[in-house]
């Protein structure tokens, strides 16, 4: 398999370079927790309207919470795969930061140290008033009636369809630093994260592994690994820390 790809990675893995890492549902694919688009755009059976937009949570939003509530339930239960802790090895060598898309806290729980969480982390609330009140939940149960300290319900810290995202323009300027970039699990169908890849320097390589690799357009020294993460990610990280 390794041999597969050898002669695609010009491995440029100069010891201290900064690897950039884009992480998507795909990642946590096989540590049980379902990606989105891989179900026909339901996500767990659901139409995401009906359970991650804020219109959700102003017409409904016992469903949302109880929405949530089974994902973050799903999350404790899952553990880290063989590619979250492999991408923790590039830590000993190289200058890493993980940009993720993900809601789960996987990287974290398998060691990764600089993790981004672009779409907010599902083990938090935050202020319906207030985005940047944010708390931890303790165990797998958000309640209703449960409130920040403005008064107003607390909701799930995760980024919803329609709403900004925070943390974007902090994204960018990482990528806008990436020495390496790689791509793992992600369909790049949800704005603005499937634009990141635009802004890493042209010359600099761009892994992207997934099994079904997603369409992207206008980028150069794009090498495609297509394969799952447990096998793609190890199989990367290994030739990194070679070169
Ligand atoms: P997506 O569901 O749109 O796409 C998943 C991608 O992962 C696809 O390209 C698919 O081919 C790939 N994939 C499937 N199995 C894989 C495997 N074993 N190894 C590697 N790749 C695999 O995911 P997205 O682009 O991250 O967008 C989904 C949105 O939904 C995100 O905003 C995210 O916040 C949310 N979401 C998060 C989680 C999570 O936190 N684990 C799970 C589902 C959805």
């Amino acid at each position: 398999m390794q041999e597969q790809y050898a002669n695609q990675f010009p491995l440029q893995g100069a010891e201290g370079a900064h690897i950039v890492i884009l992480t998507g549902a795909g990642i946590s694919a096989e540590s049980g927790l379902k990606t989105f688009r891989d179900s026909d755009g339901l996500w767990e059976g659901y139409n995401v309207e009906d359970v991650a937009t804020p219109e959700a949570w102003f017409i409904n939003p016992g469903l949302v919470k109880d929405f949530y509530n089974q994902r973050r339930k799903a999350v404790l239960e899952a553990e880290p795969n063989a590619a979250h802790y492999a991408l923790t090895k590039l830590e000993q060598k190289y200058k890493v930061t993980i940009i993720t898309q993900n809601i789960d806290d996987l990287h974290e729980r398998a060691g990764s140290t600089n993790v981004v969480h672009l779409h907010g982390i599902i083990t938090r609330s935050q202020s319906s008033k207030r985005p940047s009140l944010t708390y931890p939940i303790n165990g797998w149960e958000l309640k209703m009636g449960e409130k920040c300290k403005l008064g107003s319900q607390l909701r799930p810290h995760v980024v919803w369809f329609g709403e900004a995202v925070p943390m974007i323009e902090t994204a960018v300027d990482i990528c806008k630093n990436a020495d390496i970039l790689i791509l793992i699990g992600s369909s790049l169908a949800v704005y603005p994260a499937s634009g990141l890849i635009n802004y890493v320097p042209n010359d600099a390589p761009k892994y992207i592994i997934d099994p079904k690799i997603p369409p992207v357009s206008g980028v150069s020294h794009l090498i495609k690994i297509e394969e799952k993460a447990t096998i793609g990610v190890p199989m990367l990280v290994a030739g990194l820390m070679n070169s």
